[in-house]
C-alpha cells in the first residue's frame, strides 16, 4: 500500500486541479514539438507542427511506427513535449490545468483495458447503480450500445448490462472476442459524450461488416464534436474533414482525400493505391 501511496502522491509537474473540465477548447495547436521516449535513441516527434479546429474531423495516416499514436497522446496532455509547444486556445497547455483539459477527451486507445466488472460498469465507468436505470429501451446506454453495434449482443445475454465481463468473480461471466471488445470500447467513449473524440485504430479487429457500419455513423457518432482517427485502412480515413500524413514524427502530406489523391508522388496516394489494389478483381 506503500508504494501505492507513494505513486498517487507524486507530482508529475502539471498543474492540475480535481473538478471541472476547463473551458472548452476552441484551438489546439502543435508548435514544432518534439519528444523522445526514456532511453530511445530516435525521436518519436521530431519537429511537428499542426493545428486543429474545433469540430473538425482530422485522420492521421503513416507507417508503422510514424508517431501517430504518440500524437494523440501528448493531444489528449498524457504526455509532454521535450521541445515545441502545444497551444490550446492560444495557451500553452502546460501553464492551464492538464487534468481538466484531459476530461475534455474521450479515447479508443489500442491498449485500452476491460475490468472485471459488468458490461454496464464498463461502459459507464463507475461502481454504481446507475447503469441499471439506465436499462430499458430509449436509454442512453441503450442508444449508444446501438451506435457501436453493440446492442444484440448485449440483449442476447440473460443478465445484459449486468453479465459480469470475466469468469473471476461469477461463474456466468463471459469474454468478448476482439472485435466486440472493441465495439464495448467504443461505447465507453461515447458514453463519456466528451467535446474530443479519439480513436486510435477502433475498428482494427472488427469485421468487414461492424467497420462499415462505423463508417457509415461516424458523422452522427462524432456529431458536433472535435476527432481524430488513426486507421491503417485509408478507406475510413475519407470521412474526416482532413487527413495529417505523418512520416518519421514530421508532417509530410496534409490536405482532404482529393486534394491528396492529385499529388503524383505522395505518399498518400501510394499508400491508397497499394490498398485499393488488395481488393482489385483483377
Ligand atoms: P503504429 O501504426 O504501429 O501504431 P504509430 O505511428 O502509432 O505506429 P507510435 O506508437 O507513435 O507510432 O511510435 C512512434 C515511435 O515511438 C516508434 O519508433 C516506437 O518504437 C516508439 N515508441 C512508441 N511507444 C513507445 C514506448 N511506450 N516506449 C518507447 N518507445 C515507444
Amino acid at each position: 500500500l506503500k508504494e501505492y501511496n507513494d505513486f498517487l502522491a507524486e507530482d508529475d509537474g502539471w498543474h492540475s486541479g480535481a473538478e471541472g473540465s476547463g473551458p472548452e477548447v476552441q484551438e489546439i495547436e502543435f508548435k514544432d514539438v518534439s519528444f523522445a521516449y526514456p532511453g530511445a535513441r530516435k525521436q518519436a516527434l521530431d519537429g511537428l507542427s499542426f493545428k486543429i479546429q474545433k469540430g473538425e474531423k482530422i485522420a492521421l495516416v503513416g507507417e508503422n511506427g510514424a508517431g501517430k499514436s504518440t500524437i494523440v497522446r501528448l493531444l489528449s496532455g498524457l504526455y509532454r513535449p521535450d521541445t515545441g509547444k502545444i497551444l490550446v486556445n492560444g495557451k500553452n497547455l502546460e501553464e492551464t490545468d492538464v487534468a481538466a483539459y484531459h476530461r475534455q477527451f474521450s479515447a479508443v486507445y489500442q491498449d485500452a483495458v476491460l475490468f472485471d466488472y459488468s458490461i454496464g460498469e464498463n461502459i459507464v465507468m463507475r461502481e454504481t447503480e446507475e447503469y441499471e436505470e439506465c436499462d430499458h429501451a430509449g436509454s442512453k446506454l441503450d442508444m449508444i450500445t446501438d451506435r457501436a453495434g453493440l446492442i444484440e449482443k448485449i440483449r442476447s445475454l440473460s443478465q445484459r448490462y449486468k453479465t459480469m465481463l470475466s469468469r473471476r468473480f461469477d461463474p456466468d461471466g463471459i469474454s468478448l472476442s476482439g472485435g466486440e471488445r472493441q465495439k464495448l470500447l467504443l461505447a465507453r467513449a461515447l458514453y463519456k459524450d466528451s467535446p474530443f473524440l479519439v480513436f486510435d485504430e477502433p475498428t482494427a479487429a472488427m469485421s468487414p461488416a461492424a467497420e462499415n457500419d462505423m463508417y457509415e455513423t461516424y458523422g452522427k457518432m462524432t456529431g458536433g464534436k472535435t476527432a481524430v482517427y488513426i486507421s491503417h485502412r485509408l478507406a475510413g480515413c475519407r470521412m474526416s474533414d482532413r487527413i495529417l500524413v505523418i512520416k518519421d514524427g514530421r508532417l509530410a502530406e496534409e490536405g482532404t482525400h482529393e486534394e491528396l489523391m492529385k499529388l503524383e508522388d505522395g505518399i498518400y496516394r501510394k499508400m491508397f493505391l497499394l490498398q485499393a489494389k488488395g481488393y482489385e478483381e483483377d
